[in-house]
């Protein structure tokens, strides 16, 4: 028998949210159920709930950033057993057959893998994700959450974190490499604290200098503005830029602040297409690249650096009645660092 679970709802793009209820799905043979303690709010959750990347489907229960507790699994289940400590990302499922799955890269699923919210099952239900009280998940698709990092500051690593490690990884950030973080929010603020774990020199670039303190906290080196003028004086200066900036930048300006061979990866996924010119590619040798947050074999691996490390995301709890405001504070940048919604206070 399905489940009908209290979840916070948008019925269509802009809308506000409401109480509702969603079935989650009998408990299959390889199916966890959780309790989900807390969701974070992504700026993808406003991104997708506003209907800025074309398409969404209505109603909305958004929600990618999850973490709670399994209250129980179907018989077939190994890797996660009642009263584990576990974490839901952005997708849910995917083809387990193509080779960017069978690599551990199934964010890069060829037949496209099954997001937790806004999308759909094989079957064209649509998938309802975080902003609830309960979910179903295959268990390949379910992360440990380990000791030493509390559920509510582990929620947006499941999104906002392995979105930044992923590419720090990939671009090799580490001692002697100079890192620029763009925009200093909820993936911003991770980013400045993986890279500096990683043992990177970390200058954030921030459209204001009023989060300064925070980012020097976080352990950053150098807090600067992308300002045109502070832009031209970090010429040639950096040999990784994550851009986590939700809108249009002037892109040019960024790459000319990479040194010989530098790469700038957009993780920002801005509603407008963005310009550059290819001279600004061809001066220094430079790549222009994107991430797609990560893998589950990465993602797991990312929880055990952040709990090595002691890093969980800096969070402000809200209630169920909160997330409209919520939303609008993060289009504002006023968020330090992660809105994250005490799931308690959804059931009417
Ligand atoms: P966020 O908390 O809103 O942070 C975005 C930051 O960008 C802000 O804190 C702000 O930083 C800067 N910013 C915002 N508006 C700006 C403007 N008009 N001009 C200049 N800077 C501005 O959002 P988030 O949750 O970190 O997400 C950031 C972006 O990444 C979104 O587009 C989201 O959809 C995308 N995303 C992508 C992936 C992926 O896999 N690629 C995963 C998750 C999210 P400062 O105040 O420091 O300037
Ligand atoms: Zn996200
Ligand atoms: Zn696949």
């Amino acid at each position: 028998m399905s489940i009908t679970v209290p979840a916070l709802a948008t019925p269509s793009a802009g809308a506000a949210f409401a109480r509702t209820t969603v079935e989650r799905r009998e408990l299959g043979e390889h199916d966890v159920l959780l309790d989900i303690a807390y969701a974070g709010i992504c700026h993808s959750d406003i991104h997708q709930a506003r209907g800025e990347w074309g398409a969404s489907i209505f109603p909305m229960v958004p929600g990618h950033e999850i973490a709670g507790v399994v209250r129980a699994v179907g018989d077939g289940v190994t890797k996660h057993a009642v009263g584990d400590r576990v974490g839901v990302g952005c997708f849910i499922d995917s083809c387990r057959e193509c080779p960017n799955c069978l690599a551990g890269e199934e964010q890069f699923c060829e037949r496209g893998n099954v997001a937790t919210y806004n999308d759909r099952y094989a079957d064209g239900a649509p998938t309802y994700g975080g902003y609830s009280t309960q979910i179903v998940v295959d268990e390949n698709y379910v992360l440990g959450i380990p000791e030493g990092i509390s559920l509510d500051v582990a929620a947006p690593l499941l999104c906002a974190g392995i979105t930044t490690y992923s590419p720090l990884k990939h671009w090799g950030a580490g001692p002697g490499v100079k890192v620029a973080v763009v925009g200093m929010g909820g993936l911003g603020h991770l980013a400045v604290k993986i890279a500096h774990a990683l043992g990177a020199e970390v200058t954030v670039l921030s459209h204001t200098l009023s989060k300064k303190e925070d980012g020097l906290r976080f352990g950053a080196d150098h807090y600067e503005t992308g300002d045109r003028d502070t832009l031209r004086r970090l010429r040639g200066s950096f040999d990784l830029i994550i851009n986590t900036v939700s809108a249009d930048l002037p892109v040019d300006a960024y790459l000319r602040t990479l040194a010989l061979d530098g790469t700038m990866v957009f993780v920002g996924a801005p509603e407008n297409k963005q310009q550059f010119a290819a001279f600004s590619l061809i001066g220094g040798r430079r790549s222009l690249a994107g991430s797609n947050i990560g893998g589950i074999r990465e993602t797991q691996e990312m929880l055990d650096f952040c709990a090595k490390h002691g890093i969980g995301a800096e969070i402000e709890t809200i209630t169920a009645d909160d997330v409209d405001k919520a939303y609008d504070r993060v289009v504002a940048s006023d968020v330090r660092y992660r809105f994250v919604i005490d799931t308690a206070t959804i059931p009417a």
